[in-house]
């Protein structure tokens, strides 16, 4: 007999350069490849510019390819990250979607440098840019690896708690895109739209609720189940939700980087069974 196809070394969720990760495309690659991994897709934030590098360095190590990206959302005043797995990367209306997405980082950055400088810490905006690696994508993470580099946390996470969320000297709250809009370029592309990280959000069952029920209406297809962002309870938790709300479920590290993730590349435990895995649905878009 086979084996089923939950037991894949699928990881289909991570970060280059090209957003908010610090390897690129090609190092990824490799190290998906040296940790086992058989399927990867490069889900950068709010963009695709790194999905052709990735596919070509997947393919030169043997491994199998999904396009990927990782969508900011507002929902309920909370943001919501949308994972979109094998759309077509040169979709205008997604390339164009995306754009305007990204378009809103630049002055955030500074607002949030202003809020650091009132609290004495200078500089951050340019400090934040050494570590950018796309102009159009300087994010809270880059942020943080400038405040751990100059001393003033010992660690990234630390830097979030203290500095960069919600009611912190560096939080400025930003509206992304729509979960319809987020929706509709992954799908109109071909893609499937999957709910990032579900456990992260700090939502009441009632919204929680709402976002699942939205989502299914818009033409969502997945969820994260196994992710470096959940606990085992809460693969337990998902892979429920996910039947209840009849999702395919996805499995991925969200790495950023050796120094900083706790979960590395193709680390996590297999997809629990009874469930439809993400890459049943889209066999037909693996490269
Ligand atoms: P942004 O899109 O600029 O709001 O930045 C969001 C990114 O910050 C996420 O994708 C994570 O990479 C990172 N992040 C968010 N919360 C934390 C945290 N508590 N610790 C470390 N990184 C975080
Ligand atoms: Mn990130
Ligand atoms: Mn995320
Ligand atoms: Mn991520």
């Amino acid at each position: 007999m086979p084996p089923a196809s939950s037991i894949l070394n699928a990881d289909l969720h991570c970060h280059s350069v090209v957003s908010d990760g610090t390897l690129t495309p090609e190092a990824l690659a490799a190290r998906a490849k040296a940790n086992g991994v058989e399927l990867w897709a490069l889900t950068d934030h709010d963009e695709i510019g790194g999905q052709h590098r990735a596919a070509a360095a997947a393919r030169a190590n043997g491994m199998k390819y999904l396009t990927g990206t990782e969508i900011s959302v507002t929902f309920a005043n909370e943001t919501v990250h949308i994972v979109g797995l094998g759309f077509d990367p040169d979709d205008a209306d997604m390339l164009q979607g995306l754009h305007k997405t990204r378009g809103g980082r630049g002055q955030r950055a500074m607002e949030m440098s202003d809020g650091l400088a009132r609290v004495g810490i200078k500089g951050a905006y340019e400090g934040a840019l050494k570590f950018v690696g796309n102009p159009e994508l300087i994010s809270r993470t880059h942020f943080a690896r400038f405040l751990v580099e100059s001393g003033v946390c010992k660690e990234t996470a630390e830097v979030f708690r203290k500095y960069l969320t919600e009611g912190k000297p560096g939080y400025v709250p930003h509206r992304w895109a729509s979960l319809h809009d987020a929706v509709k370029w992954i799908t109109s592309a071909r893609g499937m739209a999957i709910i990032a990280h579900p456990a992260r959000y700090k939502f009441t069952p009632n919204e929680e609720y709402a976002l699942f029920t939205e989502f299914k209406a818009h033409g969502g297809q997945g969820v994260e189940v196994v992710t470096g962002s959940h606990t085992a309870q809460e693969y337990v938790k998902y892979a429920e939700t996910a039947r209840e709300f009849g999702l395919a479920a996805s499995r991925g590290s969200d790495f950023h980087s050796p120094e900083e993730s706790h979960t590395d590349l193709g680390t996590l435990p297999f997809l629990p069974g009874g469930l439809t895995p993400i890459w049943e649905l889209l066999a037909d878009r693996i490269q």
